[in-house]
Protein backbone atom coordinates (compact mmCIF):
# COMPACT_ATOMS: atom_id res chain seq x y z
CA UNK A 1 0.00 0.00 0.00
CA UNK A 2 0.94 3.67 -0.52
CA UNK A 3 -0.13 6.56 1.48
CA UNK A 4 -0.43 8.65 -1.64
CA UNK A 5 -2.75 7.69 -4.74
CA UNK A 6 -3.43 8.93 -7.99
CA UNK A 7 -0.21 9.21 -9.48
CA UNK A 8 -1.45 10.84 -12.55
CA UNK A 9 -2.96 13.79 -10.64
CA UNK A 10 0.06 13.47 -8.50
CA UNK A 11 2.09 14.43 -11.49
CA UNK A 12 -0.10 17.38 -12.96
CA UNK A 13 -1.19 19.36 -9.66
CA UNK A 14 1.29 18.59 -6.76
CA UNK A 15 4.66 17.97 -8.00
CA UNK A 16 3.92 21.09 -9.99
CA UNK A 17 2.88 22.93 -6.72
CA UNK A 18 6.12 21.29 -5.42
CA UNK A 19 8.49 21.87 -8.45
CA UNK A 20 6.84 26.20 -8.52
CA UNK A 21 6.56 27.30 -5.22
CA UNK A 22 9.04 24.95 -2.77
CA UNK A 23 11.88 23.26 -5.11
CA UNK A 24 13.73 26.60 -4.92
CA UNK A 25 13.14 27.13 -1.51
CA UNK A 26 13.72 24.04 1.03
CA UNK A 27 16.99 23.22 2.36
CA UNK A 28 18.52 20.09 0.37
CA UNK A 29 17.90 18.11 4.19
CA UNK A 30 14.98 18.20 6.09
CA UNK A 31 14.17 17.04 9.36
CA UNK A 32 10.98 15.69 10.30
CA UNK A 33 10.30 16.04 13.60
CA UNK A 34 6.73 14.52 14.22
CA UNK A 35 5.58 11.60 11.99
CA UNK A 36 3.60 8.05 13.10
CA UNK A 37 4.51 4.75 12.13
CA UNK A 38 2.65 1.88 12.79
CA UNK A 39 1.93 -1.73 11.35
CA UNK A 40 -2.02 -3.62 10.34
CA UNK A 41 -0.69 -5.87 13.26
CA UNK A 42 -0.78 -3.10 15.97
CA UNK A 43 -4.42 -2.24 15.64
CA UNK A 44 -6.62 -4.85 18.28
CA UNK A 45 -10.19 -3.02 17.28
CA UNK A 46 -11.30 -0.51 14.18
CA UNK A 47 -10.25 3.22 14.36
CA UNK A 48 -13.54 4.31 14.89
CA UNK A 49 -13.94 2.96 18.22
CA UNK A 50 -11.35 5.80 19.21
CA UNK A 51 -12.87 8.71 20.54
CA UNK A 52 -10.30 10.97 19.50
CA UNK A 53 -11.31 12.91 16.58
CA UNK A 54 -8.18 11.94 13.16
CA UNK A 55 -7.99 13.49 10.31
CA UNK A 56 -6.40 10.52 8.05
CA UNK A 57 -7.52 8.31 6.23
CA UNK A 58 -4.27 5.71 6.73
CA UNK A 59 -4.89 2.77 9.11
CA UNK A 60 -1.48 2.26 9.31
CA UNK A 61 1.67 3.63 8.18
CA UNK A 62 5.30 1.10 7.23
CA UNK A 63 8.43 2.55 7.53
CA UNK A 64 9.20 1.71 3.66
CA UNK A 65 5.51 3.46 3.20
CA UNK A 66 6.79 6.52 5.30
CA UNK A 67 9.86 6.87 3.47
CA UNK A 68 8.02 6.37 0.24
CA UNK A 69 5.54 9.14 1.14
CA UNK A 70 9.00 11.42 1.77
CA UNK A 71 10.56 10.51 -1.36
CA UNK A 72 7.01 11.73 -3.43
CA UNK A 73 6.57 15.05 -0.74
CA UNK A 74 10.10 15.69 -1.10
CA UNK A 75 11.72 14.70 -4.46
CA UNK A 76 14.80 15.22 -4.14
CA UNK A 77 15.57 15.68 -0.40
CA UNK A 78 17.39 13.92 2.44
CA UNK A 79 14.85 13.23 4.78
CA UNK A 80 15.30 12.63 8.45
CA UNK A 81 12.62 12.06 10.80
CA UNK A 82 11.81 11.55 14.23
CA UNK A 83 8.53 8.80 14.63
CA UNK A 84 6.34 7.32 17.26
CA UNK A 85 3.84 4.82 17.43
CA UNK A 86 0.11 5.59 16.88
CA UNK A 87 -1.01 6.69 20.37
CA UNK A 88 -4.35 5.40 20.38
CA UNK A 89 -6.36 2.95 22.81
CA UNK A 90 -7.06 0.77 19.90
CA UNK A 91 -3.40 0.15 18.90
CA UNK A 92 -0.60 -2.65 20.82
CA UNK A 93 1.07 0.35 22.39
CA UNK A 94 4.06 -2.02 23.22
CA UNK A 95 4.29 -4.00 20.33
CA UNK A 96 4.28 -0.08 17.95
CA UNK A 97 6.53 1.05 20.56
CA UNK A 98 9.16 -2.13 19.48
CA UNK A 99 8.55 -1.37 15.83
CA UNK A 100 9.24 2.29 15.85
CA UNK A 101 12.55 1.22 18.76
CA UNK A 102 13.48 -1.14 15.72
CA UNK A 103 13.63 1.12 13.23
CA UNK A 104 16.34 3.75 15.08
CA UNK A 105 19.38 3.99 13.69
CA UNK A 106 20.77 6.89 15.23
CA UNK A 107 21.95 8.65 11.78
CA UNK A 108 18.12 9.41 9.76
CA UNK A 109 15.56 7.45 11.75
CA UNK A 110 15.06 8.48 15.63
CA UNK A 111 12.16 7.79 17.63
CA UNK A 112 10.01 8.72 20.73
CA UNK A 113 8.28 6.19 23.32
CA UNK A 114 4.59 6.47 23.79
CA UNK A 115 4.81 5.82 27.25
CA UNK A 116 2.22 4.14 29.85
CA UNK A 117 0.74 6.21 31.75
CA UNK A 118 1.22 3.67 34.89
CA UNK A 119 4.84 3.19 34.46
CA UNK A 120 7.41 4.23 36.83
CA UNK A 121 10.71 6.57 36.14
CA UNK A 122 12.90 3.58 36.78
CA UNK A 123 10.68 1.34 33.81
CA UNK A 124 10.45 4.53 31.79
CA UNK A 125 13.98 5.32 31.56
CA UNK A 126 15.04 1.42 30.95
CA UNK A 127 12.70 1.34 27.92
CA UNK A 128 14.04 4.30 26.79
CA UNK A 129 17.59 3.45 26.72
CA UNK A 130 16.91 -0.35 25.38
CA UNK A 131 15.12 1.18 22.66
CA UNK A 132 17.52 4.23 21.51
CA UNK A 133 14.46 6.70 22.22
CA UNK A 134 14.97 10.55 22.02
CA UNK A 135 12.56 10.40 24.65
CA UNK A 136 8.77 10.47 24.88
CA UNK A 137 4.98 10.94 22.57
CA UNK A 138 2.35 11.07 25.84
CA UNK A 139 -0.97 11.41 24.87
CA UNK A 140 -4.57 12.31 25.94
CA UNK A 141 -6.40 9.09 24.58
CA UNK A 142 -5.33 7.12 27.53
CA UNK A 143 -6.96 9.27 29.60
CA UNK A 144 -10.25 7.02 29.58
CA UNK A 145 -11.90 8.08 32.78
CA UNK A 146 -12.53 12.13 32.10
CA UNK A 147 -14.38 13.62 29.44
CA UNK A 148 -12.26 14.56 26.43
CA UNK A 149 -12.23 18.26 27.42
CA UNK A 150 -11.96 18.00 30.97
CA UNK A 151 -8.22 16.44 30.74
CA UNK A 152 -4.88 18.01 31.37
CA UNK A 153 -2.42 18.00 30.11
CA UNK A 154 -0.14 16.54 33.73
CA UNK A 155 -3.17 13.73 33.59
CA UNK A 156 -1.02 12.30 30.36
CA UNK A 157 2.11 14.01 30.75
CA UNK A 158 3.26 11.84 33.92
CA UNK A 159 5.63 13.24 36.95
CA UNK A 160 7.60 10.03 35.90
CA UNK A 161 8.14 10.76 32.09
CA UNK A 162 8.34 14.51 33.32
CA UNK A 163 11.83 13.35 35.66
CA UNK A 164 13.14 10.95 33.21
CA UNK A 165 13.00 14.07 30.50
CA UNK A 166 14.46 15.86 32.89
CA UNK A 167 17.41 13.80 34.19
CA UNK A 168 18.58 13.67 30.68
CA UNK A 169 17.27 16.43 28.80
CA UNK A 170 14.61 14.42 26.63
CA UNK A 171 11.99 15.84 24.22
CA UNK A 172 8.38 15.68 25.18
CA UNK A 173 6.37 15.79 22.43
CA UNK A 174 3.01 17.24 23.46
CA UNK A 175 -0.38 17.41 21.78
CA UNK A 176 -2.32 20.33 24.01
CA UNK A 177 -5.57 19.20 24.85
CA UNK A 178 -9.54 20.92 24.60
CA UNK A 179 -10.99 22.85 21.98
CA UNK A 180 -9.55 25.59 23.79
CA UNK A 181 -6.45 25.18 22.79
CA UNK A 182 -3.16 26.25 23.92
CA UNK A 183 -4.88 29.95 25.53
CA UNK A 184 -6.64 27.40 27.69
CA UNK A 185 -6.02 28.78 31.22
CA UNK A 186 -5.06 24.98 32.75
CA UNK A 187 -2.64 24.36 29.79
CA UNK A 188 -0.51 27.49 29.80
CA UNK A 189 -0.54 26.60 33.79
CA UNK A 190 0.37 23.31 33.19
CA UNK A 191 2.89 24.43 30.98
CA UNK A 192 4.63 26.84 33.33
CA UNK A 193 4.37 24.24 35.89
CA UNK A 194 6.49 21.93 33.48
CA UNK A 195 8.80 24.66 33.23
CA UNK A 196 9.12 25.67 36.59
CA UNK A 197 9.66 21.96 37.53
CA UNK A 198 11.51 20.56 34.99
CA UNK A 199 13.44 22.77 33.05
CA UNK A 200 15.47 20.23 31.39
CA UNK A 201 12.98 18.61 29.39
CA UNK A 202 12.55 19.77 25.94
CA UNK A 203 9.09 20.09 25.25
CA UNK A 204 7.54 20.31 21.70
CA UNK A 205 4.64 22.27 21.66
CA UNK A 206 2.99 19.74 18.93
CA UNK A 207 1.01 21.43 15.77
CA UNK A 208 1.83 24.91 17.20
CA UNK A 209 0.17 24.20 20.29
CA UNK A 210 -2.98 23.36 18.08
CA UNK A 211 -4.10 27.13 17.40
CA UNK A 212 -4.89 27.04 14.35
CA UNK A 213 -5.83 31.31 13.70
CA UNK A 214 -4.45 34.05 14.77
CA UNK A 215 -6.36 35.02 17.71
CA UNK A 216 -6.34 31.91 19.54
CA UNK A 217 -2.03 32.03 19.16
CA UNK A 218 -1.76 35.45 20.02
CA UNK A 219 -3.39 35.09 23.33
CA UNK A 220 -0.63 32.20 24.25
CA UNK A 221 2.53 32.97 22.96
CA UNK A 222 3.23 36.21 25.70
CA UNK A 223 3.62 33.41 28.38
CA UNK A 224 4.82 30.64 26.33
CA UNK A 225 7.78 32.02 24.94
CA UNK A 226 9.22 33.44 28.33
CA UNK A 227 9.31 29.39 28.99
CA UNK A 228 12.68 28.72 28.54
CA UNK A 229 11.96 24.75 27.34
CA UNK A 230 9.26 25.55 25.13
CA UNK A 231 9.43 24.33 21.51
CA UNK A 232 6.87 24.47 18.85
CA UNK A 233 6.27 22.26 15.42
CA UNK A 234 4.32 23.34 12.37
CA UNK A 235 2.71 19.77 11.66
CA UNK A 236 -0.56 20.55 10.59
CA UNK A 237 -0.35 24.61 11.09
CA UNK A 238 -1.76 25.31 7.31
CA UNK A 239 -2.07 29.39 8.54
CA UNK A 240 0.97 31.48 7.53
CA UNK A 241 -0.26 34.03 10.40
CA UNK A 242 0.12 31.33 13.05
CA UNK A 243 3.91 30.41 11.84
CA UNK A 244 4.78 33.95 11.48
CA UNK A 245 3.14 35.19 14.88
CA UNK A 246 4.90 32.00 16.56
CA UNK A 247 8.07 32.36 15.03
CA UNK A 248 8.41 36.16 15.44
CA UNK A 249 7.98 35.01 19.04
CA UNK A 250 10.05 32.67 20.11
CA UNK A 251 13.63 32.54 20.54
CA UNK A 252 15.51 31.75 17.62
CA UNK A 253 16.30 27.80 17.73
CA UNK A 254 12.77 27.30 18.79
CA UNK A 255 10.71 26.13 16.26
CA UNK A 256 10.73 23.23 14.00
CA UNK A 257 9.21 21.55 10.92
CA UNK A 258 7.13 18.56 11.36
CA UNK A 259 4.83 16.69 9.19
CA UNK A 260 2.56 14.52 11.05
CA UNK A 261 2.83 11.79 8.18
CA UNK A 262 0.18 10.65 7.85
CA UNK A 263 -2.24 13.32 8.29
CA UNK A 264 1.02 15.40 5.65
CA UNK A 265 -0.50 13.20 2.81
CA UNK A 266 -4.04 13.97 2.95
CA UNK A 267 -5.22 16.20 0.09
CA UNK A 268 -7.28 19.08 1.44
CA UNK A 269 -7.01 22.17 3.78
CA UNK A 270 -7.80 22.59 7.52
CA UNK A 271 -8.48 25.91 9.09
CA UNK A 272 -10.52 27.74 11.92
CA UNK A 273 -13.86 29.22 11.08
CA UNK A 274 -15.31 31.31 14.28
CA UNK A 275 -13.48 29.10 16.78
CA UNK A 276 -14.39 25.29 15.43
CA UNK A 277 -11.81 23.44 13.04
CA UNK A 278 -12.74 22.85 9.66
CA UNK A 279 -11.60 20.34 6.99
CA UNK A 280 -12.08 20.50 3.49
CA UNK A 281 -10.73 17.33 1.66
CA UNK A 282 -10.67 16.01 -2.23
CA UNK A 283 -12.31 12.54 -1.42
CA UNK A 284 -14.95 12.47 1.08
CA UNK A 285 -14.69 11.58 5.02
CA UNK A 286 -16.66 11.69 7.47
CA UNK A 287 -15.14 14.56 9.20
CA UNK A 288 -14.40 16.52 5.96
CA UNK A 289 -16.40 18.70 3.78
CA UNK A 290 -15.96 17.60 0.51
CA UNK A 291 -17.82 17.65 -3.19
CA UNK A 292 -18.54 13.89 -4.24
CA UNK A 293 -19.83 15.21 -7.23
CA UNK A 294 -16.87 16.94 -8.23
CA UNK A 295 -13.86 16.50 -6.12
CA UNK A 296 -12.10 19.68 -5.39
CA UNK A 297 -8.56 20.38 -6.79
CA UNK A 298 -6.45 19.98 -3.51
CA UNK A 299 -3.40 18.95 -2.77
CA UNK A 300 -1.60 18.00 0.35
CA UNK A 301 -2.38 18.84 3.26
CA UNK A 302 1.64 19.14 3.96
CA UNK A 303 1.72 21.23 1.03
CA UNK A 304 -1.28 23.95 2.45
CA UNK A 305 1.52 24.21 5.73
CA UNK A 306 4.76 24.43 3.46
CA UNK A 307 2.84 27.60 1.65
CA UNK A 308 1.85 28.71 5.09
CA UNK A 309 5.54 28.56 6.24
CA UNK A 310 6.83 30.24 3.14
CA UNK A 311 4.61 33.11 3.57
CA UNK A 312 5.41 33.43 7.05
CA UNK A 313 9.22 33.35 6.13
CA UNK A 314 9.16 35.51 3.58
CA UNK A 315 7.39 37.95 5.51
CA UNK A 316 9.57 37.83 8.77
CA UNK A 317 12.47 38.33 5.57
CA UNK A 318 14.11 34.91 6.79
CA UNK A 319 17.44 33.84 4.30
CA UNK A 320 18.41 30.50 3.39
CA UNK A 321 19.99 30.23 7.13
CA UNK A 322 17.37 30.82 8.67
CA UNK A 323 14.80 28.68 6.45
CA UNK A 324 17.56 25.87 6.96
CA UNK A 325 17.43 26.09 10.64
CA UNK A 326 13.28 25.79 10.90
CA UNK A 327 13.31 22.83 8.61
CA UNK A 328 16.89 21.05 9.44
CA UNK A 329 19.26 22.56 11.85
CA UNK A 330 16.89 23.15 15.34
CA UNK A 331 15.84 19.77 15.03
CA UNK A 332 18.84 18.10 14.36
CA UNK A 333 20.63 19.74 16.85
CA UNK A 334 17.81 19.18 19.86
CA UNK A 335 17.53 15.27 18.29
CA UNK A 336 21.03 14.61 18.54
CA UNK A 337 21.51 15.92 22.39
CA UNK A 338 18.25 13.92 23.27
CA UNK A 339 20.15 10.69 21.64
CA UNK A 340 23.70 11.39 23.25
CA UNK A 341 22.43 11.56 26.44
CA UNK A 342 20.71 8.31 26.29
CA UNK A 343 23.39 6.55 24.81
CA UNK A 344 26.03 8.19 27.66
CA UNK A 345 23.44 7.42 30.00
ZN1 LIG B 1 0.79 13.38 15.42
Amino acid sequence: MSLIDELDYYASVDRAIFDEEFADWLPRRIFDVHTHAWLPEHCLRPFAEERVGLVFEAESVSVPELEEAYSLLFPGRQVDYLAFGMPLTIIDREANNAYVGGNIDGQHRYGLLVPGLQDDAETLWAQIQAGGFSGFKPYLSYVTWKGIEEIRVRDFVTDAALEVAHAHGLIIMLHVPRNTRLPDPDNLADLEYIAAHYPNARVILAHGGRAYSRSLIERALGRVAVLPNMYFDFSVVQSAEVVEAICAHMPAGRVMYGSDIPVATVRGLLFMLNGQRVTLTRKPFPWSLSNPASPLKCTFMGYEQLRAMKRACDNLGWGPEQVNDLFYGTARALVDAATAAVRGG
